[in-house]
């Protein structure tokens, strides 16, 4: 059971160690694909995750950073700097807990200030806190997908067509695969450089593949969190400093 289902007493006499943070999104996933697509996955994943780990585990975070999904209705997004601050505030609460180690999730793309924020109280606060994150970008499910993609693609909608099929349209899926590189992004809105929202070949998806990716997903990502925390433990102090 994920363990904000459980009474603080419950969780007291559990004591975890770890506490993991999955963070969703609010935005535009093509025309077949509903907003909270980011959020579902980063709550299934947190989910398993935890599990695995026998860690305290957050419900999800709905809204996070998404502005260069701008142009149709539904997507919400926070500032930059706010969301670092949330994020620090959030973990500092934890630290004064006694959670020594916290994992961060976020299974989209997007939220880069993340990166930062964990340089940042690693830096300050170890090694009474270490801060582990990871991303598609440092968890790689190879063997699963048939395409690559960014968003609202074969992976996500998989994922989806397993978690909540009743809110996928396959029927409207399209897929598109932009010229502009992923750095684009920085430019100007992803309608820019793809007119239905969508980076990717969800028509390629599969509840099947959803399921499988979902599983090897996890057991990557606790791995990761093992060998991530294991580093950060294993430091002797260098001069005045253990990070
Ligand atoms: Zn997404």
């Amino acid at each position: 059971m994920e363990m904000f289902k459980m009474t603080a007493d419950e969780i007291c006499a559990l004591d975890p160690e770890i506490a993991i943070i999955p963070i969703g999104s609010l935005e535009q996933h093509g025309s077949h694909l509903p907003i909270m697509t980011d959020w579902a996955i980063a709550a299934e994943l947190g989910k398993r995750i935890a599990e695995k780990m026998g860690a305290f585990l957050l419900p999800a975070l709905p809204i996070s950073t998404c502005r260069e999904h701008m142009g149709k209705k539904g997507s919400v997004w926070i500032e930059s700097t706010t969301f670092y601050q949330m994020m620090y505030d959030i973990i500092m609460s934890l630290k004064i807990q006694g959670f020594k180690k916290v994992g961060i999730l976020t299974s989209h793309g997007g939220n880069f200030i993340i990166t930062p924020l964990v340089r940042d109280l690693n830096a300050k606060f170890q090694p009474d806190l270490m801060v582990a994150i990871v991303t598609p970008d440092t968890v790689k499910v190879n063997g699963v997908m048939e395409t690559e993609g960014l968003h609202a693609d074969e992976s996500e909608t998989s994922q989806m067509l397993y978690i909540a099929p009743d809110t996928v349209h396959m029927d409207r899926a399209e897929d598109f695969v932009p010229s502009a590189p992923r750095p684009y992004l920085n430019y100007g809105s992803i309608f820019r450089a793809t007119p239905n929202g969508v980076w990717g070949c969800p028509t390629k998806a599969s509840k099947e593949k959803g399921e499988k990716f979902l599983e090897e997903f996890s057991r990557l990502a606790v791995e990761e969190y093992k060998r991530a925390f294991d580093y950060m433990e294993n430091k002797e102090k260098f001069g005045y400093s253990y990070f």
